[in-house]
């Protein structure tokens, strides 16, 4: 979705609201597919500033589908989105900084761009279903939040599943 800001540069305190719509269905990270909902869209403000500089806020949540880390079910993980960005006119005479070329494209707005790059940086580290998820039986592979399986292994520990984390996350 591109939104064309050639009016929000050249006119002075030109103002609107515009929702973004992230159409992208996944996220890609590091060889890894994740489904995003992104329900209605995010609502950004679009504002001139003065001095060829368009401001553009806005905040909300978006939800990540990602696997629990100890059980790989899916989890929807609300991810904040907050955007804050100040761009500049492309021929303004100012430089034009890297972080404005992620999602600027001459006069466009690169709305799912924008929204990618601030899902891809509040993307948590750690992902639980819940706090006291049991993970997977070492030995047959089953949810062991669905009942145990009666293979013969230890009684898990919370204690032994934290320091499995750290092992799996430095994997
Ligand atoms: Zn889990
Ligand atoms: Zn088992």
């Amino acid at each position: 979705m591109l939104i064309n800001l050639t009016d929000y540069f050249k006119t002075p305190d030109k103002t609107d609201k515009v929702v973004l719509k992230y159409e992208g269905e996944s996220l890609c990270v590091e060889g890894c597919t994740y489904p995003v909902k992104a329900g209605d869209g995010l609502e950004i403000k679009l504002e001139n500033i003065g001095n060829g500089q368009v401001r553009i806020s806005g905040s909300g949540t978006m939800n990540v589908v990602m696997p629990c880390d100890r059980c790989l079910s899916d989890v929807d993980v609300p991810v904040e989105v907050d955007i804050d960005y100040t761009v500049t006119e492309p021929d303004g005479f100012n430089e034009i900084d890297d972080e404005q070329s992620i999602f600027m494209s001459g006069y466009d707005l690169d709305g799912e761009q924008i929204i990618h790059n601030e899902l891809i940086m509040g993307l948590p580290m750690k992902v639980l279903c819940k706090d006291d998820c049991k993970g997977l039986c070492p030995v047959c592979g089953r949810n062991r939040n669905e009942g145990e399986c009666g293979c013969d292994t230890f009684v898990p520990d919370p204690r032994m599943a934290a320091i499995q984390d750290i092992f799996n996350a430095n994997k």
